[in-house]
């Protein structure tokens, strides 16, 4: 299937997919949508045994956007919690965890932020104390997507003191166990996302992720496959918001007129275009360095990719609720949903300020 081809498809299952979205609870895990995702085959692909190509997941996460953010963010985020553990966990850790991600029967989610370390997510305190076999967790993570309800988290915690990022082991956590509570945080979105408290949380030593005071490799390496993608659901969503605008410009008439044919509608319409196009070409560009191993310039391009295309999509989404006037915000319309989820790409996985530090040090070390 010819990439354009995957994103159309994901666009189409996307569409099958709006139903069970909207039998959701806004900021809970919908586990219905979960299992769809599923059955529509769409964890396998990402998940596939040799792995998906940062291309792929772009294409679908486009798709899944331009119609459906909630089957979207559901299956990025199962994507995200079950990426770490596909790559690093060993085999018994992989044969425990990975069939019910697949097939959706758990949720996953991946646990880095905390609430006093969030950009410089290397200053994460929560402590991993070994016990016997195993490791006792003290501490707290926050702003999780799927927290409370996720089954499993790869959950970073800290395992030699003052080590900055060296001494961080990422661990495959079963949530279901003693010593973890948690409570949603309610978000203006409808993403699902919450705390964690670890209170002694006993887990085997089986459970590291790659190696231990290594989990920073685990992050950086899953963040290096997701980065273009967000850029990827946010030209999804600019995508969906310009078509609005567009049908709406050539329909709505004002002044004897459809405002299409007004010069200062028009040209924003045209700016968002050229906008999306630039934004897509940084994403796939992005995502190409990912899948042909491009150590030299993959982080700079993934930075530059997620920093323009999440920005372009605020614009774009603000430009389309302007063409609309009213109508677009009114409370159940696409534009005023897309409204509320297009804010949040430009905070996670790397703050829209935080993409620019990466990118000057990438251009100033002369790799990009
Ligand atoms: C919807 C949503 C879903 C999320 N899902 C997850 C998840 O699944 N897993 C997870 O681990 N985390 C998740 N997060 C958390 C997210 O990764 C953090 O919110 C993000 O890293 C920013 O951290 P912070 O909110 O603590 O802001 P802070 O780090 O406190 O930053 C506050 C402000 O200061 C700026 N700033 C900080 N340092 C610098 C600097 N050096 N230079 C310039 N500006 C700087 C930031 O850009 C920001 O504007 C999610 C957040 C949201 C909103």
């Amino acid at each position: 299937m010819s990439g354009v081809d995957l994103t159309a498809e994901a666009e189409r299952l996307g569409t099958a997919l709006l139903p069970v979205a909207e039998t959701g609870t806004p900021g809970r895990v919908n586990r219905e949508l979960v299992s769809a995702l599923a059955a529509a085959g769409l964890f396998d692909r990402i998940f596939a045994d040799g792995g998906v190509t940062a291309t792929e997941l772009c294409r679908i996460r486009q798709g899944l956007a331009r119609v459906c953010t909630e089957a979207e963010t559901a299956l990025a985020v199962q994507g995200l919690g079950g990426a770490p553990i596909q790559l690093f966990a060993s085999p018994a850790v992989k044969e425990r965890w990975m069939p019910p991600i697949r097939s959706g029967e758990a949720v996953a989610a991946f646990a880095l932020t905390e609430p006093g370390a969030g950009s410089d997510a290397a200053a994460l305190a929560l402590r991993a104390e070994e016990d016997g076999d195993g490791y006792r967790l003290h501490g707290e993570k926050a702003y999780i997507s799927n927290a409370p309800e996720a089954d499993v988290a790869v959950v970073f915690a800290r395992t030699t003191e003052d080590a900055g990022a060296r001494g961080v082991t990422a661990f495959a956590v079963d949530m279901g166990g003693e010593g973890i509570s948690g409570e949603p945080i309610p978000m203006v979105s409808p993403h699902p996302l919450g705390r964690w408290s670890f209170d002694g949380a006993l887990v085997p030593a089986e459970s590291i992720l790659g190696e231990p005071d290594h989990g920073f490799t685990v992050a950086m390496r899953t963040l290096d496959l997701y980065r273009p993608s967000v850029g990827a659901f946010a030209l999804g969503m600019a995508e969906a918001g310009l078509r609005i605008a567009v049908e709406h410009a050539r329909s709505r008439e004002a002044f004897g007129a459809p405002i299409a044919e007004y010069q200062g509608v028009a040209h924003q319409l045209a700016d968002a275009r050229v906008a999306i196009e630039a934004a897509t070409h940084l994403v796939y560009s992005a995502a190409a360095a990912y899948d042909s191993g491009d150590e030299e310039t993959l982080t700079g391009k993934a930075a530059m990719a997620k920093l323009h295309a999440t920005e372009v999509a605020q614009r774009v989404v603000d430009m389309a609720i302007q063409v609309l006037g009213a109508r677009g915000l009114e409370a159940d319309s696409t534009l005023a949903h897309l409204y509320t989820e297009v804010r949040a790409p430009r905070i996670y996985e790397g703050t829209s300020e935080i993409q620019r530090n990466i990118i000057a040090r990438e251009l100033l070390r002369g790799r990009i």
